[in-house]
Order: C-alpha cells, then sequence, then structure tokens
C-alpha cells in the first residue's frame, strides 16, 4: 500500500552543477522550494521554523500557465528538496522539473492521494484534475503525506515535524465541517457553482455542489461563443442567481456570459471572487489556506442562499 513516489535521487554525480550549489546553506537550515502558496503555507505550518519554505506563485498567478523566471531558476537550483502539485497544474515547468529531478529531492503532493479518488479529465484523455486542494478532506491525504515525507528528511526533528503535521490535521478535519455546515445554507436548487475554468470539481463532490467551468480544467483550453451561449442558457433555464470570478484568471470571460444572461432577460450578478488556483496577499488571512478557503465559502454562500 505504501507508494513511496519521492524521486529521492540524490545523484552524487551532478555533472553540471553550478558552483553556487555548494554554498547555498546560509542559516544551515534546509531549503525547501514549493511551486504553488497553498502548498507553501501546507509546509510552513508542517515544517515551522526548522526550513526555509518558499514558494514561487504568489496572489493572482495562473499555475497552468506560469513559467519559471530566471530567479525561480535559482530558487530550484538552490534547493535542498522541491515540492509541486502534479498532475500538470504546473503545466509548463515540466522541463525544469526534469532537468532537477536527478539531482534534488523532489516531492510531488499529487503522489499522497490513490489514483481511485482522483477526477478525470475530461479535457485529457489519461489525465486527472489537478485541484485537490478544494476537497478540504482530499487536501487533508496531501498534507499528511507531506508530514510523513518531510518526517524522513535528514537532519530535521522528526517528532515535532511529527506534531506540526498532526495538529495541521485537525485543524483541516475542522475546517472541512465547517465548510460542509455552511453549504447546506445553500438551497438544492442554487447549488451551482459556475466559474471562468473548471477548478472546483473536487469542491462540488465533497460538498455536492454542480460546478460549471466556461474553459476547461486548464486556463490554457480554448472557448468559444458556443461554451458561452451554452453557459447563458443553463444560466437562465436553471435560474442561477450568480457566477464568480477567479482572482488568477481574467473576469473577460464571465463578463460575457453575464452580459448574454441580460441580453436574454435573465439578471445574474458577478458574485464575488473567488481564490482558485492562487491564494491572497501574503499578510491577509486569505493569504492562508484556510482563509483563503472560508473566504470563498462565505463568498459563495452569500451570494447563492
Ligand atoms: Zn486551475
Amino acid at each position: 500500500m505504501r507508494k513511496l513516489l519521492i524521486h529521492i535521487t540524490a545523484l552524487l554525480f551532478i555533472a553540471c552543477a553550478s558552483p553556487s550549489e555548494s554554498d547555498s546553506n546560509t542559516d544551515g537550515r534546509l531549503k525547501i522550494v514549493c511551486t504553488t502558496g497553498m502548498l507553501g503555507d501546507a509546509v510552513k505550518e508542517i515544517v515551522g521554523d526548522q526550513a526555509e519554505v518558499t514558494y514561487l506563485m504568489g496572489p493572482g498567478v495562473d499555475p497552468h500557465l506560469y513559467k519559471a523566471t530566471q530567479g525561480d531558476l535559482k530558487l530550484l537550483t538552490n534547493a535542498d528538496v522541491i515540492i509541486y502539485n502534479g498532475l500538470h497544474l504546473e503545466g509548463k515547468m515540466g522541463e525544469v522539473f526534469e532537468k532537477l529531478e536527478n539531482r534534488k529531492q523532489i516531492i510531488v503532493a499529487a503522489d499522497g492521494i490513490p489514483k481511485e479518488k482522483l477526477i478525470n479529465s475530461t479535457d485529457f484523455q489519461g489525465a486527472y484534475d489537478p485541484h485537490l486542494w478544494f476537497d478540504v478532506s482530499l487536501w487533508e491525504e496531501v498534507c499528511n503525506y507531506l508530514g510523513k515525507t518531510l518526517s524522513k528528511l535528514e537532519g530535521v526533528d522528526k517528532e515535532m515535524i511529527r506534531s506540526q503535521s498532526y495538529a495541521y490535521s485537525d485543524s483541516l478535519k475542522a475546517l472541512h465541517q465547517w465548510v460542509t455546515k455552511e453549504m447546506a445554507k445553500v438551497a438544492d436548487s442554487q447549488r451551482v457553482l459556475i466559474t471562468a475554468h473548471d477548478a472546483f470539481g473536487y469542491f462540488g463532490r465533497a460538498y455536492d455542489v454542480e460546478v460549471k467551468g466556461l474553459q476547461g480544467i486548464s486556463t490554457l483550453s480554448e472557448y468559444g461563443l458556443k461554451d458561452v451561449s451554452d453557459l447563458v442558457n443553463y444560466i437562465s433555464d436553471r435560474n442561477i442567481k450568480a457566477v464568480f470570478v477567479e482572482s488568477s484568471v481574467s473576469d473577460r470571460s464571465l463578463n460575457a456570459v453575464v452580459q448574454g444572461c441580460k441580453e436574454k432577460g435573465h439578471q445574474v450578478h458577478i458574485g464575488g471572487t473567488l481564490f482558485s488556483d492562487a491564494m491572497g496577499e501574503a499578510k491577509s488571512a486569505e493569504g492562508k489556506y484556510i482563509g483563503m478557503v472560508r473566504y470563498n465559502v462565505n463568498t459563495i454562500v452569500e451570494a447563492l442562499k
């Protein structure tokens, strides 16, 4: 059952290592670099001050389109451990990870979830929906996997990591219950979440909400006029009150949907901006995973109840 898919390929032969790699650890702590803010936040909660944790994708950044900058490459090259979501969320970074694979310890968060719990992609055959963090109980499993894997690293206080990981797991259990309770306030007829792209598939499955996005599970997918008019018809027929824009995706597509509904004589409004693939500003409550989920759920419930 134990699927230890971490790529511990700490090969000693590093043919093309730059000289700066050897002097990367300035304060002796491990350097962990994560891709998304959600991962960065989880890892910070789990490792505390035992490692220096950074993440590449800040507020408003779309991971599907994100390309590593020179600065990112330097951070990744200097990292001891790299953690990414996987399932092609970071669609344009595959080559970068491949290059680092033999030189770094790489942890793929999605490896913590058995395949049968993943949602199949309707856009790409053989691919899975990468937006795991929207089912809080599934994200808890991801975090437990990270905790287990990180506690095995050299030079860390294993017991402390384990206990911090358990504590975070408890917070996520409570959050999952809270989301379930809050979402129950929305009437059955309004339990439809319409967003710019299909980020909320796991949310829909976990909390019994129908989800529809104009674009598929990646913002790389195109959408056409027919998609807009189909969605307009759906919203009008179902008498949906609100649709939601996303902080990391342009609102242009959904504005076209709102306008289309208006022309059909159905008033639908923008229910708010949800944090889908990126968290809020670092110092705000939404700059942490728990705050982000609470904000999203409050926004959804307020607009649809
Ligand atoms: Zn997405």
